[in-house]
């Protein structure tokens, strides 16, 4: 996707301070941190939201799902917990339209959200 700004940085056009990849997954910072760790987790085809999800894509929401649990396990805060989030078009305040899950860590997060 052209103007795609996470295609943009799966394809190193604009920077990314980017924490894993791999042949399918990138996980780059935050621009606008929410907690002391909070990390994108993406797939770096581009798939627009949840809703747009195909049953051959399970594979790949699991891989992303995982590396979030990986990412808190090896920065110390896995067992005290941690928050992953989609967010999903308007009403969720999805901004950008290429799956990303949150992963927020660090410090103890409320809830419900707003
Ligand atoms: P959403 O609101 O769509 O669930 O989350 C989009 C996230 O992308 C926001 O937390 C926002 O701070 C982050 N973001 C927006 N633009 C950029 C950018 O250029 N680089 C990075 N690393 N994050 C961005
Ligand atoms: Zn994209």
């Amino acid at each position: 996707m052209a103007d795609c700004l996470f295609c943009k940085i799966v394809n190193r056009e604009i920077p990314g301070s980017i924490v894993y990849e791999d042949d399918g997954v990138l996980a780059f910072n935050d621009i606008n941190p929410q907690a002391p760790t909070h990390v994108l987790i993406i797939p770096k085809r581009h798939i627009e939201s949840l809703n747009a999800l195909e049953p051959d894509d399970d594979r790949l929401v699991g891989e992303l799902v995982r590396r979030a649990a990986a990412i808190a396990k090896e920065r110390g805060f896995a067992a005290g917990g941690f928050r992953t989030v989609f967010n999903t078009n308007r009403d969720a305040g999805q901004t950008v339209l290429h799956i990303h899950l949150h992963l927020l860590g660090g410090r103890s997060l409320s809830w419900p959200p707003g």
